[in-house]
């Protein structure tokens, strides 16, 4: 068995005129080619489940030391723990088994950027405010320690306690642990 992050992208030469996403689907032929099926449990292997941002620069698997089977991984613009993030916890711990919670935000994180009147420029453009909001935020590390609270306050979850949260550092990829209480 072998991880996608093994094989090399397919090359733009080697499709042409291919879209982004033939690509992505020759890539998956290879894939599934030296693919044996692992035989696995639903359930994570670590018992952990890792909320972090979307951000492209973010290989959560290396960076952690994480093999396929090991962990639920939801990711999201900024890594936030939204109403959507809860429920994803609340089905990996009630039904498959987490008792962990790490939460990875980032240095650089486009949510830095933008503030909550991207959802009036949304109204203004299509005529209709998103019901969501941007979760946008000056202070990286206090971002982390809001996602902390929502995770330690939220009725549903049963395991509370074991929760953590990092800043990690693009430029270095080194995680910084942020203090819940300071
Ligand atoms: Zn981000």
């Amino acid at each position: 068995m072998t991880t996608s992050a093994s094989l090399p992208a397919v090359p733009a030469s080697e499709l042409p005129g291919a879209t982004v996403t033939d690509r992505l689907v020759e890539a998956n032929r290879r894939y599934a080619e030296q693919f044996s099926d692992p035989g696995m449990d639903a359930r994570p292997v670590l018992h952990v489940a890792v909320v972090a941002c979307m951000d492209a620069r973010i290989d959560l698997h290396k960076a952690l030391g994480l093999q396929l089977g090991d962990c639920h991984t939801i990711r999201n613009a900024g890594g936030v723990v939204t109403d959507d993030t809860i429920r994803s916890l609340t089905i990996s711990q009630r039904a498959l088994g987490t008792r962990a919670v790490v939460l990875i935000h980032h240095t650089g994180c486009g949510l830095e950027a933008l503030t909550e009147d991207f959802r009036h420029e949304l109204e203004d453009e299509v005529g209709q405010r998103p019901a969501w909001a941007v979760e946008a935020f000056r202070d990286v590390d206090q971002d982390v320690r809001q996602s902390m609270q929502r995770v330690r306050t939220s009725p549903f979850l049963l395991h509370r306690d074991d929760v953590r949260g990092f800043v990690f550092d693009v430029t270095t990829g080194l995680l910084r642990e942020i203090d819940p209480l300071s």
